[in-house]
Order: C-alpha cells, then structure tokens, then sequence
C-alpha cells in the first residue's frame, strides 16, 4: 500500500515540477529556490558584508552595515522588490544577512529593529514598505529580534529621495518623522533598517529622532549601498 502511496506522491511532484518549474530569478534556468545555485553564489562572491563605524556626534548613529554595493544584478533585484510588486524577494536578501557569522557576532546585542517607514500614502501606491517587509522576514528567521513599525512614523508625504540631487534629499528628510511610543525606545540598542544607502540623509534624520527620543545606539542596516 505504502509503495503505491509513494509512487503517486512521487508521481505528483514530478508532475507538479513540469507544470510550476521554479525558474531562477536572475537567469531563468529551473531550480529549487528563488534562485538557481550558480546565481546564489554569484551573488556570494560580490556580498561585501560591510560593518562601517561612523561618528554618533555627527551621524546619530555609530554603524553602518551594508552586505552588498548597489550595482548589477543586486541592483535589479532592489529595484524589482521596491517597485515592480516583486514582494518575496526579501527572502534572499534576508538569507544574505543572516548567513554572514561576522555581522551576526555583531548585531547579536541588539534586540529591536526599526524600519525606516514610508508615508502611508506611498504605503498605498506600493502596496508595502520594503524595510518593514525585510526587517519582518528577519524578525521570522530570528525570533529574539523584534521589530517595531508603530515607533518611527512618517507624518509628511515627500518626493521620492530616488529623483533628487544629494542637496535636495538633505532638505527632503528633514521635519518628516515623527515619533510615538517612545518609552519603548528609551536606552535601546536600535537596528535602523533600509534597503538602499545613498547619501544617508534618511537614515540619519530616523536615527536623530531615534536618539532625541530616549535611544542609547543605533545601527544602520541596509541591503546596499550606493
Ligand atoms: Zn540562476
């Protein structure tokens, strides 16, 4: 009985392999995840795994961390994430940093992960906010981290930073973020969330209010930096 049980699982997962083949995401060839094994360590071999120290007095926050350079085909799939509805591929990017021993041994004292948020306008258009998406499949794969998206709040719609010149970005994070809950914040170890680091301009206008609002340390992580 067991053997004809088999047999017909066996039977349907062949079947099920030709009708929904997993193509790679990058170069299309059928595989087992998201993306084929050659991808997937094409991608290992460019992961940079950055830990960067920066001067609290001037940036507000002391780390950046960065696992990739904004280029190619990590390029594609940032843009294709926050843009085109690609909402899944968070799984990869989350892989990549959780993987790395040298950025875990390092963030393993902190405990709360911030996204930076969007306006609920943007929020709408998109459908999402890619940080939260990011920092939520985290929070799933590492159960003692704990994200927080009802502390920092976006309160002013902007332009997209993306389209502006780095002079413009300074002035259009400035007076946008708003903070609520902040005794949860007060002398807290804090993961300031991104997906992309251009100037920094964002990250730093969150991590000011984070520490005007009680925070003891921040970490900035993102997916890349530009
Ligand atoms: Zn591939």
């Amino acid at each position: 009985m067991s053997c004809g049980k088999d047999a017909l699982i066996f039977l349907w997962e062949k079947i099920e392999s030709i009708l929904f083949p997993p193509l790679c995401y990058i170069c299309g060839k059928r595989g087992k995840n998201i993306l084929c094994e050659r991808c997937n360590r094409k991608l290992e071999k460019l992961a940079k795994y950055k830990i960067e120290q920066h001067d609290a007095e001037i940036d507000y926050f002391s780390y950046h961390i960065y696992l990739f350079d904004y280029t190619g085909n990590i390029r594609k799939l940032l843009l294709d994430f926050k843009f085109h509805d690609k909402a899944y591929l968070c799984e990869i990017f989350v892989k990549f940093l959780l993987k790395n021993k040298k950025i875990g041994g390092f963030l393993k004292n902190y405990d709360i992960i911030i996204p930076v948020p969007i306006h609920k306008k943007r929020q709408k258009e998109r459908g999402y906010n890619q940080s939260l998406l990011i920092a939520s499949k985290w929070e799933k794969e590492e159960t003692r981290i704990s994200v927080e998206d009802n502390i920092l709040l976006k309160t002013k719609h902007t332009k997209p930073q993306s389209t502006l010149s780095r002079e413009e970005r300074i002035e259009n994070a400035k007076q946008v973020y708003e903070i609520q809950n902040a005794e949860k914040i007060k002398e807290k170890d804090i993961i300031l969330l991104d997906d992309i680091y251009t100037t920094g301009s964002t990250v730093r206008e969150c991590a000011k209010i984070l520490k005007e609002n009680g925070a003891r340390s921040i970490v900035v992580v993102t997916i890349a930096k530009d």
